[in-house]
């Protein structure tokens, strides 16, 4: 099946959206400045499938960023959300669905002893980093340069390098005082984290890092880095932050604790265990997690915090995400990696495909990529003429070469067979661009 590059009822309707709404959209990379062109406006989801408003279908290989690990309107996690509505859609009160939430997630991931609830995974990394503050009552925290915690103000610090940088705001509307306790250190160098705790003694609240990163591509950590990590933290007596809202319950049962086994103080958790609804999480250590309000004084709130329809469509989710699912999951990632890999590499593309668990990204350069100078060192321009391709043939990726692409139980055989169609022209198209005419 071919499609027309042309969208005229999503144009139309992000003409329309542009007056309203600044950029005409509610969060900057759905709108395609990276790759250039009209972003699609998805009209509904189907299993491995979504169709736009101009009726064309999609195999989609960025599953909502994530959170959509068993494909689009699984019939069980509809049918509980409808039965929660039904019962009404929020109380401001305490109720059992998110007590059984709190305890799937307890359940799952051993080192999270208590969990608290929120709405979104920038909430849980802003509170997280409060609660480490509160606990430790140091100011300072860490780091990396190319992870991405959310548009928390203290975590929009730029890259500096050198080990006593301390972060420039990254963004207007953050100030100097906002960024200037964050320390940001190169990904993968664990002299640099030495060094940092050697440069600001008895300051440093906690690390905080993407437990595989995903957000600058998929960049793993090494061997021992977040062992390391760990043990740098607990020597110096600052908390270890694992941010898994990518990672948690995608790349294993426990997420990628499940698979390096590094057991954080804290962790924080969104995608997934929302099951397409806005619901994260943070938790960990009970001894931290007893500091927060109202049992201890570090404040946190949140008025549809375990909203009940939310914590029905995780909870859904999370129970049929068995060690099947992941099986599956991983299989379809596998698959798809490698006909990215063969198609690129029969057209002599420079490229990597870097892997995490089941969550994967493709890099145009030959060079391993260890951390974000490395990231920015390839050739986007090839991803955007690969990207452009693909979605002409029918295959949605994330509109950005710096981001993991994502699978679910749903992709079937059809699906990777339509992926596989695809990737020929889209291999031949990154080898003939030349960056010419791209926009940043
Ligand atoms: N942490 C990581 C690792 C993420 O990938 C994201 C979002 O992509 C966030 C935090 C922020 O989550 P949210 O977009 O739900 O605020």
């Amino acid at each position: 099946m071919s499609y027309s590059y042309e969208a005229p009822v999503s144009q139309a309707l992000f003409d329309r959206a542009s007056v309203v709404t600044p950029g005409g959209v509610n969060s900057p990379v759905r709108a395609f400045r990276a790759v250039g062109g009209t972003p699609r406006f998805m009209v509904s989801g189907d299993g491995p499938y979504l169709t736009d408003a101009d009726g064309r279908e999609y195999v989609d290989l960025v599953c909502s960023w994530g959170p959509m690990i068993l494909g689009h309107s699984r019939p069980e996690v509809i049918e509980a959300v409808q039965a929660a509505v039904a019962r009404g859609t929020s109380f401001g009160t305490p109720g059992e669905g998110e007590v059984a939430l709190a305890e799937e997630i307890v359940g799952r991931v051993a080192p999270v002893e208590q969990v608290r609830l929120v709405s979104s995974g920038t909430e849980a990394t802003m509170s997280a980093i409060r609660l480490a503050r509160g606990f430790t009552g140091r100011a300072k925290i860490v780091k990396f340069a190319g992870c991405y915690h959310g548009h928390v103000d203290a975590l929009l610090a730029a890259a500096g390098s050198g080990v006593a940088t301390f972060g420039l705001p990254d963004t207007p509307g953050v100030t100097g005082a906002q960024a200037g306790d964050t320390v940001v250190l190169p990904y993968n160098d664990l002299q640099a984290v030495r060094d940092a705790f050697a440069a600001h003694p008895g300051e440093i609240a906690c690390v905080i890092t993407e437990a595989s990163p995903g957000n600058m591509g998929v960049v793993p950590p090494g061997e021992g880095f977040n062992a390391g990590l760990k043990e740098l933290c607990a020597a110096n007596g600052a908390l270890y932050i694992s941010d898994e809202v990518m990672t948690g319950f995608r790349t294993s049962k426990a997420g990628w604790y499940g698979i390096d086994g590094v057991a954080p103080d804290l962790m924080t958790f969104g995608k997934v265990m929302g099951g397409g609804f806005p619901a994260a999480a943070f938790g960990g250590r009970a001894d931290v997690m007893a500091h927060l309000a109202p049992a201890g004084p570090v404040y946190q709130a949140g008025t549809l915090s375990g909203n009940p329809v939310a914590t029905a469509a995780g909870l859904a989710q999370l129970r049929l995400l068995d060690d099947a699912a992941y099986a599956k999951v991983d299989a379809v990632s596998a698959e798809i990696r490698g006909l990215v890999g063969d198609a690129l590499g029969k057209e002599g593309v420079a490229h990597r495909v870097q892997t995490a668990g089941n969550m994967f990204s493709v890099f145009f350069t030959s060079d391993e990529v260890r951390d974000y100078e490395d990231a920015k060192r390839q050739e986007a321009f090839r991803f955007t003429a690969f990207f452009h391709s693909m979605l002409a043939d029918g295959v949605y990726l994330p509109p950005s070469a710096f981001e993991s692409w994502f699978v679910s139980t749903a992709h079937d055989d059809r699906a990777i067979e339509r992926v596989a169609a695809a990737l020929p022209a889209a291999a031949r198209a990154a080898a003939e661009a030349t960056g010419e005419g791209v926009r940043a």
